[in-house]
């Protein structure tokens, strides 16, 4: 058996029930088959059996008490997972669905992500199977700092920099903040997506749907394409759908849909996104009301409908195998060019495959939504410097990152022959940086 299969073999016999582990591991080392080709010496030292092993899984218990009085315990997580290149970094994600397979397989991508940034960061994740949904400020506040009551003493802005996911915004970030600083006493950038009044960097909130349409558009440069006049589809209305909608739309794109968990909205006129932004992001309301208020929009119960509309270009910005085999046929059956992923695993491996036989450019999350985290380093550069960048700067390095990042998985591809598939590219790019670090670092 070659040296990938074995591996993968072994990954999902040591760690059984976490399939979206498994998934995530299986996309990268098949990836990875030319590069180990390449590289002997990688199976000696057992690179890739230690890359897939995180170097820290730390698991522990949150217990908080709601408005009523009533005592809850939830799960918190924290995966430590590799910090060759620098230290670990990654988001926290609050949501029911979460256990260890869904943060491993974060962190997992996320190492190869970080590294594809260009920039020193290592690969972490972590969360809480807590429900943000309906709660009070007060509980979520008193949730965030029983979750920094023990994680505080596993950070540190040399050693591991948390920052958001879904569920985990501004709000949340501040309350967590809070809480390490008071238990520190120290006023350092131990967590990134911070508010501007305390360490904050400008285009933070933006960066990852910023990002994410800057790669599209170098993608759509380099076929001597662009936005203007692209009918789009963005999934979710979070924090990377939204941003990623507002720079489509100032591209000249019209992006027609978007859902949250219970349906979607479908604005033939292109949609309203002063109106989406006051539902989503200031009432925190679900968005069916966007229906409610603008004329011509329908609402549809459910997700899976929203990849039936036509589009030129799919944006996936909502959360893991949103689009599976039947929802790529579609997308494809009506005419979609381009899919650039803004969530993290949207495209289940079925689903990749059908995009990749019908010659859709697609551009996998690892690289596409990388401005997020790349702007994270940016605050953290900010944060160790005592500097505060303006919008035009921060937004002008952003740029250059995600256009780099598109020609350098792209250059991998060809090197490794395997042209235009930029799951491949970017997975070689990604990683190549960071077994030359573990390779430098002998077996540890
Ligand atoms: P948010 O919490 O801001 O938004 C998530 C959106 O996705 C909401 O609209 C939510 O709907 C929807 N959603 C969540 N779960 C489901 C589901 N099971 N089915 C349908 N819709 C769902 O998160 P973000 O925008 O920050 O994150 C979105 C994705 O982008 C995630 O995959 C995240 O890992 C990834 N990402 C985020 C980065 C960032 O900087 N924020 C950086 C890189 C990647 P509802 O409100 O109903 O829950």
């Amino acid at each position: 058996m070659n040296y990938v299969d074995r591996v993968l073999e072994e990954l999902k016999r040591k760690n059984p029930n976490e399939p979206e582990f498994h998934q995530a591991a299986t996309e990268i080392l098949n990836g990875l088959r030319p590069v180990v080709e390449r590289h002997p010496e990688y199976e000696k030292a057992a690179l890739l059996e230690r890359f897939v092993e995180p170097e820290r899984v730390i698991l522990f218990r949150v217990p908080w008490v709601d408005d009523a009085g009533a005592v809850h315990v939830n799960k918190g997580y924290r995966v430590q997972f590799n910090s060759a290149i620098g230290p670990y970094k990654g988001g926290l994600r609050f949501h029911p669905s979460v256990n260890l397979s869904i943060i491993k397989f974060l962190g997992l991508e996320q190492i190869l992500k970080n590294s594809l940034t260009g920039l020193p960061i290592g690969g972490g994740k972590g969360g809480s199977d807590f429900d943000p949904k309906g709660k009070t400020d007060n509980e979520i506040m008193k949730f965030c700092q029983s979750f920094m009551t023990e994680l505080y003493r596993h950070i540190g802005q040399d050693t591991d920099v948390p920052a958001g996911d879904i569920g985990v915004g501004g709000r949340e970030i501040g309350y967590l903040f809070g809480q390490y600083k008071r238990i520190r006493d120290e006023h350092v950038g131990v967590l990134t997506g911070r508010g501007l009044s305390y360490g904050g960097s400008l285009v933070r909130t933006e960066a990852t749907g910023y990002g994410l349409i800057y790669m599209v558009e170098e993608a759509l440069r380099c076929r001597k394409d662009s936005f203007a006049g692209k009918t789009v589809i963005v999934s979710g209305s979070g924090n990377v759908a939204i941003y990623a909608c507002e720079k489509a739309q100032s591209l000249g794109a019209k992006v027609v849909a978007m859902y949250d968990s219970n349906g979607y909205v479908y604005d033939k006129a292109g949609i309203k996104l002063d109106v989406m932004k006051q539902i989503k992001e200031k009432e925190r309301a679900r968005i069916k009301e966007y229906a409610n208020r603008v004329k011509g929009a329908e609402y549809h119960e459910g997700c899976k409908g929203i990849w039936t509309i036509p589009c030129d270009i799919a944006l996936p910005c909502a959360t893991q195998n949103e689009i599976d085999e039947k929802s790529a046929e579609a997308l494809v059956k009506n005419g979609v060019k381009y899919v650039g992923e803004g969530a993290n695993m949207p495209t289940t491996l079925e689903g990749i495959e059908v995009f990749r036989k019908a010659g859709v450019v697609f551009l996998p999350a690892k690289a596409a939504n990388a401005g997020g985290v790349a702007t994270s380093a940016l605050e953290m550069a900010q944060s160790s410097g005592r500097l505060f960048w303006s919008f035009e700067e921060v937004d002008r390095k952003l740029k250059s990152i995600m256009v780099s990042i598109y020609h350098n998985m792209d250059n991998a591809a060809r090197e490794y022959g395997v042209e235009g598939d930029y799951v491949a590219g970017a997975n070689i790019a990604g990683f190549m940086k960071v077994a030359d670090a573990m390779m430098a670092h002998g077996i540890v």
